[in-house]
């Protein structure tokens, strides 16, 4: 149906009832102009970069401010659950879709048939309270991060270009830092769909607040379409194979689970925290989508939380599987009669072992453990990670330098390369300062626990029964070692990291030396495993400080950093010639996000 938009659409909440998506017409922005493009995302379209940038029209064809020919705007209406609770109608707020392309040879293939979006192009039926537009701040995260989760080989939705204007708009102090007017922007999105675990939720039954419940609605026609169109389209093979359509939905639910572990998974392997994980945000082609206040971690937290609006910390970086598998059990909740409630379970309890899997494969692949699996390989992982935390140490540049460490059946026998990269692990480990100012900041938030531990004087029977609680006893452990952290000196502090490094690289020269173990050639053995080392762990990521670094330079006028981000994020595994060594974590800015709108 046809909305109107612009000055004739009333700001607020409007619901849209038996349609999942409305017409409506982008805003121009005044004169728009590129900040960037990424020529392998618009190759997908079959445009050339070349001939995007020297196209007088481009960046007004590119930011939806004038009309592809043949191209048919549309909003797309969700609903979703946000941070836990179920918020009813969302839909895209500031995203218009504009149609799709087939650029490639086979048309049939829906990797070879793009849908495009602009990111900010103005009102849409489902704006809400906000504008339908997004600065230049949130666009270059955005696209600059789609490219580098592309290049780091992790499905994500992409980005074609990055067009900024000469139209304000001034975000408050939640989203900004600095109230200002700033550059109205927009991103070219790309993805074979933007079809979200919240596009189901439409039919949700508790979504009284909308209304769209009663047969008249027709609502069951349109969640049976939704799937098959779904299904048909981008898990065809599903469709061949399943004539009875119980069995090709409860194939769907379990692929989509199977491509949502493959995904977190990834993610839990290069320190990515998206911020936002709820059910809108969630493709259900598992790929990474809506990039806001996300955050590559720089020292590894398994707490680590990149959006600082996440006050109740439910979204940290070592919770991203278990909230994905709580997703998707919203999913199964919103498919209702169309995927039985017990099919359903026994799917979702399919979820933590594939991830586990998943995430075990990427590990191995990460500490170059390649030909042989080994029982202790997991306790390897998990041990290296908790020298990672203890000592405060920079999670990418810490599996960058794993593959210098020689297999002792090749290179050197004593501890002489050891040594030399514990001590350039070291070298970017966090300082005592440091580490202590986080100690003290933790264990003021967790004044519970500190009752709890004066309880074991008081009342020893109530303290063992308490902290015998595994959740009371994983944050006692921790106050333990923060107290302890607390009490030492700089000397002792420096001795008990390096001791602690050497032990687990011992342990894992060791496992090594069973990758070459009786191969007839083990130095042609350890040189391949080095080589996939090193294009498995990446030498760069878009660290916060880097982006926000570029975002002052693009706010100054000067868009050769996006540029030349963009370049060097296009190669992820491979040192960029500018910087002599990889990027150690800066001490500049914060890792947590405000939200990004
Ligand atoms: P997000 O947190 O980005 O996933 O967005 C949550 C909801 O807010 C979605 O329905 C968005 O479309 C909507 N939204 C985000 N930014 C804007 C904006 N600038 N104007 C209108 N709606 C927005
Ligand atoms: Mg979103
Ligand atoms: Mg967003």
């Amino acid at each position: 149906r046809k909305l109107p938009v612009d000055a004739s659409l009333e700001r607020g909440s409007r619901t849209v009832r038996g349609a999942c998506f409305s017409l409506v017409e982008p805003q121009p922005l005044l004169r728009p102009r590129f900040v960037a493009v990424s020529p392998r995302a618009l190759a997908l379209l079959g445009l050339s970069a070349e001939d995007v940038l020297t196209d007088p029209h481009g960046p007004e064809y590119l930011s939806g401010s004038a009309l592809l020919p043949g191209s048919e705007p549309a909003a797309h209406c969700y609903c979703g659950h946000q941070f836990g609770v179920f918020a009813g109608q969302l839909g895209d707020g500031a995203v218009c879709y504009l149609g799709e392309v087939a650029a490639g040879a086979d048309r049939t293939d829906p990797c070879d048939r793009w849908e495009i979006q602009v990111k900010g192009a103005g009102l849409t039926p489902y704006s809400r309270q906000s504008d339908g537009r997004k600065v230049l701040r949130s666009s270059i995260r955005e696209f600059l991060c789609s490219e580098a989760m592309f290049a780091l080989g992790i499905p994500t939705t992409r980005a074609g270009s990055l067009v900024t204007s000469d139209l304000y708009v001034q975000r408050d102090a939640f989203y900004s830092g600095n109230p200002r007017p700033e550059r109205c922007s927009v991103v070219l999105r790309i993805a074979p769909t933007f079809i979200r675990f919240g596009s189901f939720e439409i039919f949700n039954p508790a979504d009284d607040f909308t209304g769209r419940q009663g047969p008249s609605a027709g609502l069951h026609d349109i969640r049976a379409q939704l799937l098959d169109y779904v299904i048909e389209t981008f898990y065809p093979e599903i469709k061949t194979e399943h004539t009875d359509r119980k069995a090709r939905n409860a194939a769907f639910f379990r692929e989509v689970t199977v491509q949502t572990a493959r995904l977190v998974a990834l993610w839990q392997s290069v320190g990515f925290c998206h911020g936002v994980l709820n059910t809108d945000n969630m493709s259900i082609l598992g790929l990474t989508i809506d990039y806001g206040p996300f955050g590559f971690m720089d020292r590894y937290d398994p707490e680590f939380v990149s959006n600082a609006s996440d006050k109740k910390r439910r979204y940290t970086f070592e919770a991203q599987p278990y909230v994905c598998r709580w997703n998707l059990a919203r999913l199964a909740e919103a498919l209702g009669s169309e995927l039985q409630a017990s099919t359903a379970g026994s799917i979702l309890d399919e979820f933590m072992p594939l991830y586990r899997n998943f995430y075990l494969g990427n590990m191995r692949r990460k500490l170059g453990l390649l030909r042989r699996e080994e029982p202790e390989d997991e306790e390897l992982v998990e041990d290296l990670l908790k020298v990672m935390h203890n000592t405060g140490a920079d999670f990418t540049n810490t599996f960058r330098l794993l593959s210098s460490v020689c297999c002792p059946l090749v290179g050197e026998s004593g501890q002489g390369d050891v040594g030399t990269v514990v001590d350039l692990i070291l070298e970017q480990c966090a300082s005592l300062e440091e580490l202590k100012d986080l100690a003290r900041k933790t264990k003021q938030e967790n004044c519970e626990l500190e009752m709890i531990l004066s309880m074991a004087e008081t009342s020893p029977g109530l303290f063992n029964m308490t902290a015998n609680r595994p959740e009371v006893a994983k944050q006692l452990e921790k106050i333990g070692r923060l107290k302890e952290l607390l009490e030492t000196n700089q000397e002792d502090l420096k001795v008990k990291q390096r001791d602690d490094w050497l032990i687990w690289m011992n342990r894992y020269r060791k496992r090594l030396t069973q990758e070459c173990d009786g191969m007839s050639d083990p130095a042609g053995v350890d040189k391949e495993r080095v080589r996939i080392m090193d294009s498995t762990n990446p030498a760069v990521v878009l660290r916060n400080y880097i982006a926000q670094n570029a975002i002052e330079w693009a706010e100054n006028g000067d868009f050769s950093e996006v540029q030349r981000l963009l370049k060097v994020l296009e190669n992820p595994y491979s040192v960029p010639p500018d910087l002599k060594q990889p990027i150690w974590p800066g001490k500049k800015g914060s890792c947590e996000t405000k939200g990004s709108t």
